[in-house]
């Protein structure tokens, strides 16, 4: 790659990754593997693996022992945090590297990919503090003869089943965690984004983590994806990705050992503008909202609810806002909004926007494809007259669609917010600091944000309400998930016998 040069090129010929196992990458050998073109350039950048059942098999074996080995899980908290330090540093010299292989697999803008691993390097720092201050409790109050001690304990093995949205930040926002609480890995990519994943596995070798304690399988859901759900010496599994596959996860859990899950699953997010906010932030805000990431973000503000006073003056700011934001090649440092990622999600969102018209809804900007002479691009869609039943309305879109719904009271912003199966995320727009307040109370969401959008960090937890999730991830909470308590009662001195 060409590093020196504005805009980036994809490499010549596609990178062939292993998968990875006991600490180091394993090559295809005689198993077949599976290309990976680039959405933004059309041409194959990686060849990964299909990893067979018995590699997920070797895998979780993997996991299992260096799990029952105690070689991470006994450490103590500090030498944890040296390594995943240690890991930080080695990502923040390698961000340039994993934010390209990033951008030529999903599509994004290496600006934001760049971000994005930054960001990451935060977590492991995070997370390093935590291992560290973990702690259980105790209880003295049980007088001179017994004290009650509780402990805080790793699950086991984790499976982790990530989407190809945000394949490296979702990973990080998972990983350090994990590690934190004493944890062993098998973590299974999405089949369309699987590199960075594979370069962390390298990462975390280098910094000193035990081999086994992080395996990655590359392959698809429906085989080795669902063999890690099932699997009978998997303790825990955390999923990110759609609620059609959460369900099969759940089922999964109770058909087999009833392992712990994590679940992230879709959104349909709100983003409320009262006529008394900032209306020149607020624009700003709701089109990155939408436009971020191409729209294929769980937490994208996809559903603009605005104040019927301002509602059509505002909806035609963002609208101009979003034909400003420039579409181009995913390598170009000045690119804000890239490619969508995959074929089949690229129909998904055309068939909405037709679909949108079919239903009468006005369609005042965007929803072309612009011709960049490769890849596939799509121009953010605004939509006016929507009405809440409209299945642009309520089905998650995982693309650059917005529906403007106007309101006239604030408990009709918050009923029309929390109409949907939906909580992951919501937004608020007002300089009214009441309005604000009593909407952040009243709407359901995982995740609430005033007079901003998509803004977070490691210490701040991310999850759903309602059919969004279960359990939570980053910060103190994520790394209390993956734990467990086991209370100790301990008798002193001399014991009252029974049996006398
Ligand atoms: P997806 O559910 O199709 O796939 C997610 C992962 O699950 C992939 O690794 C895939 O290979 C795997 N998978 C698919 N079928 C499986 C099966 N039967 N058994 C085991 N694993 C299986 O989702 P996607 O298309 O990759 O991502 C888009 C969806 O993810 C959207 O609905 C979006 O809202 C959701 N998402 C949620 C969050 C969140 O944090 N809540 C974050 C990103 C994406």
């Amino acid at each position: 790659m060409d590093q020196s040069s504005t805009i980036l090129t994809p490499p010549a010929e596609p990178r062939d990754f292993g998968f990875y196992l006991e600490g180091a990458s394993v090559p295809a050998g005689s198993r077949e593997v599976f290309v990976r073109n680039s959405p933004g350039h059309g041409v194959p950048v990686t060849r990964m693996v299909k990893c067979t059942d018995d590699d997920l098999d070797a895998a979780v074996a993997s996991a299992r022992r260096a799990f029952d080995d105690r070689s991470w899980s006994a450490l103590t908290g500090a030498d944890r945090a040296t390594i995943l330090l240690r890991t930080a540093e080695l990502l923040r010299a390698r961000i340039d590297e994993v934010a390209y292989w990033e951008t030529l697999e999903n599509g994004k803008p290496i600006a934001q990919a760049r971000a994005e691993v930054g960001g990451c390097v935060g977590m492991f720092e995070y997370a390093a503090g935590l291992a560290r201050s973990l702690h259980g409790d105790s209880f003295n109050n049980t007088g001179d003869g017994a004290l009650g001690v509780v402990t805080r304990e790793p699950i086991g093995v984790v499976g982790l089943i990530t989407p190809w949205n945000f394949p490296f930040l979702i990973l990080c926002e998972r990983v350090p965690y994990i590690l934190a609480g004493g944890n062993t890995i098998v973590a299974k990519p999405s089949e369309v984004t699987s590199a960075t994943t594979l370069i962390l596995a390298e990462i975390l070798t280098e910094a000193g983590l035990p081999a086994g304690v992080f395996n990655v399988v590359t392959g698809s859901g429906r085989t080795v994806g669902q063999r890690l759900l099932e699997h009978m010496d998997v303790d825990m599994l955390s999923f990110t990705g759609s609620t059609a596959v959460g369900r099969a996860v759940v089922e999964a859990s109770g058909r087999t050992n009833f392992k712990k899950l994590g679940l992230e699953l879709g959104g349909k997010n709100p983003q409320i503008v009262f006529a008394d906010a900032d209306l020149e932030d607020a624009a700003d805000g709701v089109a990155f909202g939408i436009a971020f990431n191409t729209g294929q973000c769980c937490v994208s503000g996809s559903r603009l609810i605005v104040e019927r006073s301002v509602a059509e003056d505002f909806g035609r700011m963002v609208a101009e806002k979003l034909a400003k934001a420039k579409i181009g090649d995913p390598l170009d440092e000045s690119t804000q909004i890239g490619a969508i990622t995959t074929d089949a999600q690229n129909e998904t969102i055309l068939g909405y926007i037709e679909k949108g018209q079919a239903e009468g809804a006005t369609l005042i900007s965007g929803g072309a494809q612009p011709d960049l002479g490769k890849g596939q691009y799509i121009a953010p869609a605004v939509f006016t007259d929507v009405t809440p039943n409209m299945a642009i309305a309520r089905e998650e879109i995982f693309g650059p669609v917005l529906t403007i719904l106007p309101f006239d009271t604030m408990e009709e912003a918050i009923s029309m917010a929390n109409d949907t199966e939906y909580g992951l995320a919501a937004s608020v727009w007002s300089k009214n600091i009441d309005t604000a307040l009593t909407v952040s109370r009243q709407v359901q969401a995982g995740r609430f944000w005033v007079n901003t959008t998509l803004a977070g960090g490691p210490e701040l937890p991310i999850g759903g309400f309602k059919q969004s999730g279960w359990g939570r991830e980053a910060g103190i909470y994520g790394v209390e998930e993956y734990t467990q308590i086991k209370s100790v009662f301990i008798e002193i001195g001399k014991r009252d016998h029974w049996i006398k």
